[in-house]
């Protein structure tokens, strides 16, 4: 292969990078100027010039989806030479890692990865045994403090407090770890934390991962957290080399522990690691860019960076100001239809909101113009109750101990296990540091428990142990047909009846589709493929569902965008209140985490970014009011072209910028009115809807009785007024 080609379409400082001899190395630089280019092509550069193997390389990303891009990209530069090189994220590298020691890592060889759900049910259940007022010791902020408490190494024994309430929550955390330890269950945070301390523990191990990976390369490092630099830190030993490429401004997760003083602190740590920068960018047209810089300016806490670009101007951000949350997922769905209708694929589009709650109304448009949309993160498939619930089942079946999975299913579909059956399971449980199964199992044995209570456990106990044995020759989707059909469930929401059950039937049906379709990952070969199945759906699945190949607007919350790029970005909801959020209205430091998220939405647009807010907002079942973000204040007017569509005469904004004026005077020299009935020779009657432009350009939305809604423009339209 002629190296040249891996120098090709690099300017001069990414050149330095990705031929740099091996050491290691800080690439600092703003958004789209390459940096993840550049740890690519790095990565292809040490294995044809150096002559790395592909074993010796690791190379870590954030989020599962930029791993897969990050793999794509590497296998097109090498044309399949890259077998062997570890490409993941920090939490699925750990899990590899936890999978092939779980020996030495103290865990059962069929260990269980928990989500957040699962660990407040587990919580709560915990807090309640321990007889605290759940109201003074949410089960949710016992989930924070153990989280932080993991992300800095500590254990429960490591931790003292004088103080009676800390003691309370080391307690908690305490009987979390047991109740963890017992059930083989790893929640996120724990897969970090366990693989940092089984290096600590079993040096040999940690040789044999530090001699293995002569080189390991970072994308978004700005994200990294305490104990993942820990984990980079050990890792890389003495003798290995790391590149770190990041972003200061794109730091967004500092309410989960994040440290962007993990910079400085690597360029302590790797003295005389050599820093880049990168100041071009190449992603988005020059008033995207300039708009973002712009923002970003607004920061106080910066590294200070550069970014041009020699990409024409190219379209003004277009702002629209909705009358509400409908009107906005209307014109976002507009756009991406003309969009469509100019040649451009949906795949192009994505719509970036700042909550997962926010996604529903926009589905709702998408699905009523029957357009095919792909989310990422929220409510993902395996997140749906009926989906967790036949999950439990199987993950029971794997592992009897798994106390999440039992307390979600011992009694769904109801067998008559009460309250009272419940919490003498959960005593004795807690008396003999028992898992819950084995209370069970304890219990009835020894005739501990009698009547109702004894029987029902005991028809769970022989049903779990009757679906494993009659599945245990089956294919994994037959197993998974079984399950649903003999645990009750289906007939359970058979029996709900209405749409919602039949969409929980239909969903369960969907999930033995997704188990025939199931493949092995690579790097998992050494699973069952149940055991690589349920592994799966908590880990890989945590971002998207549906085919990657369908062609399908893009949905995700602005922190799941991190890292990738699209021609054509919509920015929804960004009003006070939501975006920045609330909270962060209200604490210190988070409104530059916030404006950070908005320079990472912005960035993301190559060529076309709409940013749009409501006047009125319905959310979480409540009417509210926002006004404008200061973000879009922030942004010189001059890169924004505001777009009026208004389906009511505007009353005037507190926003002076915005307010309707002359456009409204210039709308209705055209001879009509918002709400008036109109004629088109062709689509019949209609009202006239919404309004865009003004002069001879002016568009006007109509409403069509027989077709639905179409924008024309006033001057060819020939429209009769009625
Ligand atoms: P982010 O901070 O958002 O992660 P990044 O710095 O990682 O961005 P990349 O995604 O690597 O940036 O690159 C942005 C875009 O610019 C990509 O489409 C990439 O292919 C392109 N690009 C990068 N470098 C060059 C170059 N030298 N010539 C042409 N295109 C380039
Ligand atoms: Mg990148």
């Amino acid at each position: 292969m002629d190296v040249s080609l891996l120098l090709d379409g690099l300017n001069d400082e990414q050149r330095n990078a990705v031929a740099a001899p091996p050491s290691s190395m800080l690439v600092l630089a703003g958004a789209g100027s390459g940096k993840t280019r550049v740890l690519v092509h790095r990565l292809a550069w040490l294995m044809q010039v150096e002559q790395c193997s592909p074993y010796s390389l690791l190379a870590v990303t954030f989020t599962n989806k930029a791993a897969a891009e990050m793999r794509g990209r590497v296998d097109k530069l090498l044309n399949g030479r890259q077998q062997g090189m570890w490409i993941g994220t920090f939490h699925g590298i750990a899990h590899r890692l936890l999978r092939a020691h779980h020996l030495d890592a103290g865990l059962p060889a069929e260990f269980q990865i928990i989500d957040s759900d699962d660990q407040l049910r587990l919580l709560k259940r915990l807090i309640k045994a321990m007889n605290l007022d759940e109201k003074q010791w949410p089960a949710k902020q016992a989930m924070w403090y153990i989280g932080g408490k993991k992300d800095e190494g500590l254990r429960p024994e490591h931790l003292q407090a004088y103080d009676p309430i800390e003691r309370n929550w080391i307690k908690i955390y305490q009987a979390y770890q047991e109740s963890c330890d017992r059930a083989g269950l790893v929640d996120f945070g724990e897969l970090l934390l366990r693989s940092h301390e089984l290096w600590l523990h079993k040096p040999h191990i940690l040789a044999h991962y530090q001699d293995r990976f002569s080189n390991i390369l970072v994308d978004e490092f700005q994200d990294t957290n305490n104990i993942q630099y820990a984990w980079l830190r050990m890792l890389t030993g003495d003798r290995g080399n790391l590149m770190i490429v990041g972003d200061d401004d794109q730091s967004i997760y500092g309410w989960r522990g994040a440290q962007v003083a993990n910079i400085q602190r690597f360029l302590t740590d790797f003295d005389g690691a050599k820093t880049i920068k990168l100041e071009q960018n190449y992603r988005s047209s020059s008033n995207i860019l300039n708009a973002a810089n712009a923002l970003i300016v607004n920061n106080s806490e910066r590294m200070g960076k550069e970014l041009w670009t020699e990409d024409n101007e190219g379209d003004p951000i277009s702002l629209y100001a909705s009358f509400n949350e409908v009107d906005e997922a209307r014109f976002v769905v507009g756009r991406i239809k003309e969009w469509q209708d100019q040649g451009g694929s949906l795949s192009d589009c994505a719509i970036l909101y700042r909550s997962n709650a926010q996604s529903r109304v926009v589905e709702d448009a998408l699905l009523q113009e029957q357009l095919a949309y792909r989310i990422y993160g929220g409510h993902r498939f395996f997140d749906r109750l009926e989906i967790k619930d036949a999950m439990a089942y199987m993950r029971l079946k794997n592992n009897r101990d798994d106390d999440a999975a039992f307390e979600r299913i011992v009694n769904k579909p109801t067998r008559g296990i009460g309250d009272r059956a419940l919490s003498l399971l959960r005593d004795a449980s807690r008396e003999q540091g028992s898992t819950l199964w084995q209370a069970a199992t304890y219990l009835l044995d020894n005739n501990l428990i009698a009547g109702r209570a004894a029987s029902s456990i005991r028809k769970f106990v022989e049903l779990i142990t009757a679906l494993d044995n009659d599945v245990a020759e089956l294919a994994l989707h037959e197993q998974i047909d079984h399950v649903v059909l003999y645990s009750g469930l289906k007939s359970m929401y058979q029996l709900e009846k209405g749409e919602k059950a039949q969409s929980r039937i239909e969903n369960l049906e969907e999930l033995v589709s997704a188990a025939r379709g199931f493949k092995i990952p690579d790097d998992s070969e050494e699973m069952t493929e149940l055991s690589a199945f349920l592994a799966f759906a908590v880990l890989e699945s945590a971002e998207g569902q549906a085919d990657e190949f369908d062609d399908a607007v893009q949905l995700m919350t602005l922190h799941s965008a991190k890292g990738l790029e699209f021609p054509v970005v919509f920015m929804i909801g960004v009003e006070e209140g939501m975006f920045p959020s609330q909270q962060s209205t209200e604490e210190s430091g988070r409104m530059e985490e916030e404006r950070r998220l908005c320079y990472v939405g912005i960035t993301r647009a190559m060529k076309k970014l709409y940013i749009s807010y409501a006047e009125s907002r319905r959310l979480y079942g409540k009417e509210m009011n926002h006004r404008p973000s200061r973000f879009i204040r922030e942004i010189p007017e001059k890169y924004i072209e505001e777009i009026r569509l208004k389906t009511q005469i505007r009353q005037p904004t507190q926003f002076g910028r915005f307010s309707a004026g002359s456009e409204k005077m210039s709308f209705e020299s055209t001879g009509y009115q918002l709400g008036q009935r109109v004629l088109h020779a062709k689509f019949g009657e209609g009202i006239v809807m919404n309004y865009e432009g003004s002069g001879p350009q002016c568009r006007i939305q109509i409403e069509f009785d027989q077709l639905g809604s179409k924008w024309l423009v006033v001057s060819y339209a020939r429209l009769q007024a009625l």
